[in-house]
């Protein structure tokens, strides 16, 4: 199968001195190239948990991780994992930052400068390119962080709630950025996010994990035309809301 992504029977216990925590049980399920996958469940079901194993940061208790068909040991440059702070670094400029990726992967040539400065304009990030962190907004400085991300052209992009800390503007502008670039650009992506409209705007799959442990619930695939949509225009579609109801539903009255 042509699978961007698969995670097998996966399952991951902490142990710390007070207690071990089962975080996930069994997961299983696999992303096609060029799809895009929400995970949403409530607090503390293991989705960060998830996210870091498919990155090669957590070395899974039990079961085994693939990304484009090689099994996962360790972090790569094939995976790219984006955060809900930005973590640019103050004393850096904004094209420093945007080429931080690359300099820890020992990547950074003339040439991939290029397509940093390049990533910047598109983002409408040029003109700041030597502005510092501060002198940036929010949903600046999340613009400047995914252009790190896409730097060392990963073919996976992990997106850890990215738009949580921004207003609602903000938040509503940039899933419509994010969706129209990695699209163009044919990228995999894995969101985690506790806002249903959020993930029925911007994917074409929603998987719904239940707590403790993180196990897997159910899944939708959001319809063709919502799915087509840029995610402001898929909100007003007459579908939406007859979806976010459903998977409301699911969550029986707890907290996404
Ligand atoms: P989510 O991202 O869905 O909120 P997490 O993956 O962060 O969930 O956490 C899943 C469970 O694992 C929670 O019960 C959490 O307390 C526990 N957990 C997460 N990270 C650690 C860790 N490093 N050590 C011990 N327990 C952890
Ligand atoms: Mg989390």
């Amino acid at each position: 199968m042509d699978s961007a992504v698969t995670v097998n029977h996966v399952t991951q216990v902490y142990v710390t001195e007070e207690r071990a925590t089962l975080a996930v049980q069994g997961i299983d399920f696999a992303i096609a190239r060029g799809e895009f996958v929400s995970l949403i469940g409530p607090s503390g079901c293991g989705k960060t948990t998830l996210l870091s194993i498919i990155a090669g940061l957590i070395r899974p208790t039990a079961g085994t991780v693939t990304v484009a068909g090689n099994p996962v040991n360790g972090p790569s440059t094939r995976v790219g994992y984006m955060l809900q702070q930005d973590y640019l670094f103050p004393w850096r400029t904004i094209e420093a930052n945007a080429c931080m990726g690359l300099e820890i992967a020992g990547l950074l040539t003339k040439e991939k400068k290029q397509g940093v400065l390049h990533l910047l304009e598109e983002m409408g990030l040029y003109s700041f390119k030597d502005y510092y962190p501060s002198q940036l907004s929010g949903g600046m400085r999340q613009r400047v962080a995914l252009v790190r991300t896409l730097a060392t052209e990963p073919e996976l992009l992990l997106l850890d709630e990215p738009f949580s800390a921004l207003d609602y503007q903000t938040k509503l502008q940039l899933e419509d950025l994010v969706v129209e670039t990695l699209q163009a650009k044919k990228k995999t992506a894995l969101l985690v996010t506790h806002d249903i409209s959020e993930a029925i705007a911007m994917s074409d799959r929603i998987i719904v994990l239940d707590p403790n442990p993180g196990r897997m619930r159910q899944e939708f695939h959001i319809p063709e035309e919502i799915r087509t949509s840029v995610p402001f225009e898929a909100r007003e579609l007459p579908g939406f809301h007859a979806l976010f109801r459903l998977i409301w539903q699911e969550f029986g009255g707890h907290e996404a």
